[in-house]
């Protein structure tokens, strides 16, 4: 099945051709027909599959065959739980709207103010915005949302569980009740539900991919090792191919800090992007990643959420997460679009138990040997008594809690709101038909 047969307007259908894009992938086919026919719907789908096409497709479409465009009030808002992914968002619409009259900006904390107002007030189509900020310009009343006819909810679990959901409510009900909703999750944990039932319209629901299941194209390896040596390991790890670009996690912001200096002294070009870095210093370490100018990149599970990196090959969890969802998140890094990936977890006995949950959720048995040098003193245990790291020590959850974006670094970015080093536009891993076209913009290098 191709692009060409799912109705796309001749603009989109030539922007994909200049991408390569040549097939939808499952859930662009679920949804772009469902939500042209203006459906709300209720889709389960991880990043990687190409979810945001599925929901900016016939957004697009839609802003493009009906309507004024450009107005004082923006025909409609997707929300999103992170800068980085509404930077990246921001991009994809663009790519896919390069042929179209179509405005869109970005809405988020850490850059100041001002252009998002001037942006505003110039008149835009597409509105994308973390729900912190939005709040902000909508208590300001700088913002004028009685115009939206379609509203997106992108990665809606993770919003949730950043603790999102009272700003949520209050975005949805200054919204006209007469609009297209588009929910996207990669779980439809019972909350997601219950949120869908109070402020959507008999949704369609699509899933594609089951629910918490991971890119089968991930393989995962454990390396049991003591707590004490997961930094030797680590390096050791990282150096046997040192030019390979590498995103690790680890489970806390200090955590990633000290691991950062650690391998920088190690002659790593390491960066670390989490909460307590300004957006300009995110924004940064990204870019610099994508482009190479860093290798390793030393993440916290929030910051790292929904980013979308080109032939990433390898993730490497430093601690494993305190929750097993954040497991499926964190490999969702690899192994996209297509593409081989490898998911390497360094556990030490005291998160025997957190490896049990994440067993028991991936409903797969995952490998694992020690490595020569590293052999860990005591065995890793599987049982679900198996012991756990304390929380609030060096093992503590990372913001589960309600949390607005932190608001330092105050200048903008640039032009370019997401900061991507590239001066041309969205540069797009190919799905299923993995074609490269030379003239293809590139934003997420
Ligand atoms: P997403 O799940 O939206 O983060 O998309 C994952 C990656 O797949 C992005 O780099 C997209 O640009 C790319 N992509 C999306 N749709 C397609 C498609 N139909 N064919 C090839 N690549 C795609």
């Amino acid at each position: 099945m191709s692009f060409d047969s799912l109705g796309l307007a001749p603009a989109l259908l030539r922007a994909l051709a200049d991408y390569g894009y040549t097939q939808p992938t499952p859930i662009q086919l679920a949804a772009i027909p469902a939500a042209m026919e203006g459906h709300d719907l209720l889709a389960a789908a991880q990043t990687g599959t190409g979810k945001t096409a599925a929901f900016a497709l016939p957004l697009l479409q839609k802003l493009s065959t009906s309507g004024q465009t450009m107005t004082r009030r923006p025909r409609a808002l997707i929300l999103t739980p992170t800068r980085e992914l509404a930077a990246q968002i921001h991009d994809n619409i663009r790519s896919y709207g390069k042929h179209m009259q179509v405005s869109s900006t970005t809405i988020f904390g850490g850059v100041s103010m001002g252009p998002q107002i001037n942006a505003l007030r110039r008149g835009v189509d597409v509105v994308i915005a973390t729900p912190g900020r939005l709040m902000d310009h909508m208590q300001q009343r700088t913002l004028d949302l009685s115009g939206v006819e379609t509203l997106v909810l992108d990665e809606a679990d993770r919003m949730l569980d950043m603790g999102f959901l009272p700003a949520l409510k209050r975005i949805l009900a200054a919204l006209p009740k007469k609009r297209q909703t588009l929910l996207f999750s990669a779980t439809f944990a019972p909350p997601i539900k219950t949120l869908a039932m109070e402020f959507m319209h008999n949704p369609r629901e699509i899933s594609v991919d089951t629910p918490n299941a991971v890119a089968t194209l991930v393989s995962h390896q454990v390396h049991p090792v003591d707590a004490s040596k997961k930094r030797d390991l680590l390096l050791h790890l990282l150096s046997a191919d040192s030019r390979r670009q590498s995103l690790v996690f680890s489970r806390t912001k200090h955590g990633a800090d000290k691991l950062v200096t650690y391998l920088n002294a190690s002659g790593l070009r390491t960066a670390a992007i989490h909460g307590n870095k300004s957006q300009n210093a995110r924004t940064r370490a990204l870019s610099d990643f994508k482009t190479g100018r860093v290798t390793v990149l030393v993440a916290t599970d929030i910051a790292a959420r929904g980013i979308d990196i080109e032939q990433l090959p390898i993730v490497i969890n430093f601690d494993l997460p305190s929750v097993a969802e954040d497991y499926v998140h964190r490999i969702g890094r690899t192994g996209r679009a297509g593409m081989e990936g490898l998911a390497v977890s360094l556990v030490s006995h005291d998160e025997s138990g957190l490896l049990h949950d994440i067993r028991k959720l991936l409903k797969q048995d995952i490998e694992i040997n020690a490595v020569t040098g590293y052999e860990p003193s005591a065995p890793l245990r599987l049982d679900a008594g198996a012991p756990r790291p304390k929380q609030g020590g060096g093992g503590q959850r990372q913001a589960r809690a309600p949390q607005r974006q932190p608001r330092q670094g105050k200048t903008a970015t640039s032009a370019r709101p997401n900061g991507y080093a590239a001066p041309g536009r969205g540069d797009h891993a190919a799905g299923n038909q993995r074609r490269r076209s030379s003239s293809r913009p590139a934003a997420k290098a």
